[in-house]
């Protein structure tokens, strides 16, 4: 598999080459300002004791505090934690928000821990960053794998809420937090809408992941007419071409904690959902699903990427050439941290807003974002992941202190 943080320097380098963008800037942003690896004990709920390991990357902080969600998988390496921070800097940079990047992660499968032990790895993972997180220097927030539970979890143990955002509401969370990364992307896709050649007959779309960001899309795609032909999770695929029901899949997967068995679809593998004949393609699982090896044979019109990191940049030439539009992640998914950072400030200004005035907030920031995104790819005559990295480095080069 490749090295997602290779991948992210890939980025940075291609819209640097199409920018002006000084080569300090991308020398600096090319590097995490602080890396942290700790070692949290685990007493298992049998009495024995596991290690495991936990990260902290502290990308930059130019344009306010570090900023991401920190991710439970039993994949999660420094590597990995490295990539996801260094795109929280480009998606706060892009979303206009005055916050940095960051990303935490822990190296288990809480599918396999009881809630209780889940728990005690989370507190763990804030005592061993003591000094590291805090309000106004380095905020966590849910990833894969991780709910607003441990966010209530991390906010105790810290012993301050705005610590943490993604929070429950009667804990401190604002409105909106928990659609706000699947809600963020629909506002980009509606904003770009005929930009991308859309058409109202093509409005059928894939989801690879049924996680909070995959399932909600599902919901609100099919509240605006879009037609679910097939989603998956990680233990497989169904597909319907006339279209799922999706509140009854929601059902079918917390009950039975998969899509697999879905009455009314046909079975499918996770790798042919991705190259379906479809309007949209929606990764919302993992880095790395996109790759030169299927994204020949990819057939949607346009990739919508919820998830971080799905395509590489191999796979992003190839999609480029036969004219397939991929929204990037830095700016598909920015809703996620964007209604972050709105929970922070009514953290730290003791304030509460409505719904209402959370979803227009984020709405006006989502279509600006995409707006200014498209803008740029038209100006450099390129994609649009280069055009949204080279509007981040615009407004990081602007924060940059001098040195
Ligand atoms: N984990 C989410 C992301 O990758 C949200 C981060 C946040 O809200 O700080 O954007």
């Amino acid at each position: 598999m490749k090295n997602p943080f290779e991948n992210a320097l890939n980025q940075i380098r291609r819209a640097a080459d199409v920018t002006d963008v000084k080569a300090d800037v991308i020398s600096i942003l090319s590097h995490p300002m602080r890396e942290v690896r700790v070692s949290i004990p685990l007493k298992r709920d049998d009495g024995s004791l596991e290690m495991i390991e936990g990260f902290r990357v502290q990308h930059n902080n130019w344009r306010g505090p570090f900023k991401g969600g920190i991710r439970y998988h039993q994949d999660v390496d420094i590597h990995e934690v490295k990539a996801l921070a260094t795109w929280m800097t480009f998606k706060t940079a892009i979303a206009g928000i005055p916050m940095g990047g960051g990303k935490g992660g822990v190296t288990f499968n809480p599918k396999e821990y009881s809630q209780a032990e889940i728990e005690r790895v989370t507190r763990a993972w804030v005592r061993a960053m003591d000094g590291v997180i805090g309000p106004t220097v380095d905020v966590p927030a849910p990833d894969v794998n991780t709910r607003p539970q441990e966010m209530v979890w991390i906010a105790d143990e810290f012993g301050n809420p705005a610590v943490t955002t993604g929070k429950p509401i009667e804990a401190g969370g604002s409105e909106g937090r928990g659609e706000a990364t699947a809600q963020g992307g629909y506002y980009v896709l509606d904003e770009l809408f005929e930009d991308l050649s859309l058409e109202p007959e093509m409005k059928t779309v894939a989801i690879q992941g049924f996680g909070n960001a995959g399932r909600t899309f599902a919901r609100i795609a099919t509240r605006h007419e879009w037609k679910v032909i097939a989603v998956s999770d990680s233990r497989g695929a169904v597909y319907n071409p006339e279209g799922l029901d999706v509140e009854a899949l929601e059902r079918h997967k917390d009950e039975t904690r998969s899509v697999v068995g879905f009455e009314g679809a046909q079975e499918m593998t996770n790798e042919a959902i991705l190259e379906l004949e479809c309007g949209l393609l929606a990764p919302a699982a993992l880095e790395n699903v996109i790759t030169q090896e299927n994204a020949p044979r990819i057939q949607a019109k346009v990739v919508l990427e919820l998830a971080n990191g799905p395509t590489t940049p191999e796979a992003d030439d190839i999609l480029f050439e036969k004219g397939i539009h991929v929204v990037p992640d830095v700016l598909a998914n920015a809703g996620g941290v964007t209604v972050s950072y709105f929970e922070w400030e009514q953290n730290m200004k003791d304030e509460k807003w409505t719904a209402p005035d959370v979803d227009a907030k984020l709405k006006t920031a989502m279509a600006d974002a995409a707006r200014q995104t498209w803008d740029r790819a038209r100006e450099y005559k390129t994609d649009l992941r280069r055009g949204a990295f080279a509007l981040a480095l615009e407004r990081l080069s602007e924060a940059q202190p001098e040195l």
